[in-house]
């Protein structure tokens, strides 16, 4: 229940306005996110890498409202990608992109857009010389963004894209795209789902975790195994062995502030471990889906709240 209530306070503006207004909020969130500015982006994103992790960046931001806000964000992801480029960090960063950010919600045209959008991005990250992988929102915009995901790869067949554990259709999802080529990033999914689509509790997604991470390692394709979990982690690896995998042909992902001991135990192991690293000011949406999927930091959060 209380998941449920944080997931639907994430969309709700008037709860935005409540929670951004209590200043210890911008101590617990600088746990999850890097900072507001791109500069913060890119710090955080160069000690990461010096410990022998690799990024990728997500500039913050979803349900965008209007084309202009759209387009501000696809060229906030240019000036980021030219920074990794500038800095030398895009051998070991690339960036993840919300297609809701760049216009997938928008009433008039709203896929077209968030098309064009994401093709400057991966023009960018071309020219850059990294890649992209597009984020998953709720199961409203699944075809949608695998559909704006095989448009792209067309063009850049680097292009990854996330499915969804939690999600009943994810298997055979994972059948489609475990080809040779395509980067999957499996994670266990952040959204409230309703149960035609999605499995509801811990063990039932779990199971289904192992089940889609089955076929993606086992197939021809680039897991990216997204979880901070240890059994999936365990999983993941006894998965490789069994299947031949060398360590560059999947990787592991977490998010920044969760497991870090645990993201550098396996890069000291010799795996590639990827960190995803969100950093601007449209923090709350990803900061609500955090304390949902853990109620000690919801704790954490409003003792700060409480001792003002
Ligand atoms: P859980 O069963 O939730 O947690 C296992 C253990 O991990 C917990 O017991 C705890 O020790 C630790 N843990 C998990 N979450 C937290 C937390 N918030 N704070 C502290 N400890 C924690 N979801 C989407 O829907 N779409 C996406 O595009 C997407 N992209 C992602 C990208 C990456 C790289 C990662 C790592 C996650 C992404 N997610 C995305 C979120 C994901 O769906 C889960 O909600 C989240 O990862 C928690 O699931 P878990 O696999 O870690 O397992």
């Amino acid at each position: 229940m209380l998941r449920s209530a944080l997931l639907a306070a994430s969309r709700s503006p008037q709860v935005r306005t409540v929670v951004e207004k209590f200043p210890p909020t911008q101590a617990i969130v600088k746990r999850f996110v890097a900072g507001e500015t791109l500069q913060q982006g890119i710090d955080a994103t160069a000690e990461l890498v010096a410990s022998g992790r690799r990024v990728t960046l997500d500039h913050l931001g979803e349900d965008t409202a209007d084309a202009a806000q759209a387009a501000g964000t696809a060229e906030a992801y240019e000036h980021l990608l030219a920074a990794l480029e500038e800095t030398g960090l895009a051998a070991n960063a690339e960036v993840s992109v919300k297609l809701s950010a760049v216009g997938q919600f928008l009433p008039a045209d709203g896929e077209k857009i968030a098309l064009e959008n994401a093709r400057r991005i991966c023009e960018a990250a071309a020219a850059a010389g990294t890649t992209v992988t597009l984020d998953m929102e709720d199961h409203t915009t699944t075809d949608s963004t695998l559909e704006i995901a095989r448009e792209l790869r067309a063009d850049f067949p680097w292009l990854g894209v996330v499915l969804q554990a939690y999600l009943r259709r994810t298997e055979a999802d994972c059948r489609d795209l475990a080809h040779a080529g395509s980067r999957v990033r499996l994670c266990k999914g952040a959204y409230k789902e309703p149960e035609s689509v999605a499995f509801q509790g811990k063990e039932q997604v779990d199971l289904a975790y192992v089940r889609a991470l089955k076929v993606l390692m086992g197939g021809e394709g680039y897991p990216m195994i997204a979880s901070h979990d240890p059994r999936m982690v365990r999983i993941a690896g006894q998965l490789a062995e069994w299947n031949k995998r060398d360590a560059d042909s999947f990787e592991y992902q977490m998010l920044y502030g969760i497991r870090p001991e645990e993201q550098l135990r396996l890069a000291e192991e010799g795996n590639t471990m990827r960190v995803y690293l969100p950093y601007g000011q449209e923090w709350y949406g990803y900061f609500m889906r955090r304390l949902a999927e853990r109620p000690a930091n919801l704790t954490f959060f409003l003792r700060a709240m409480a001792t003002r």
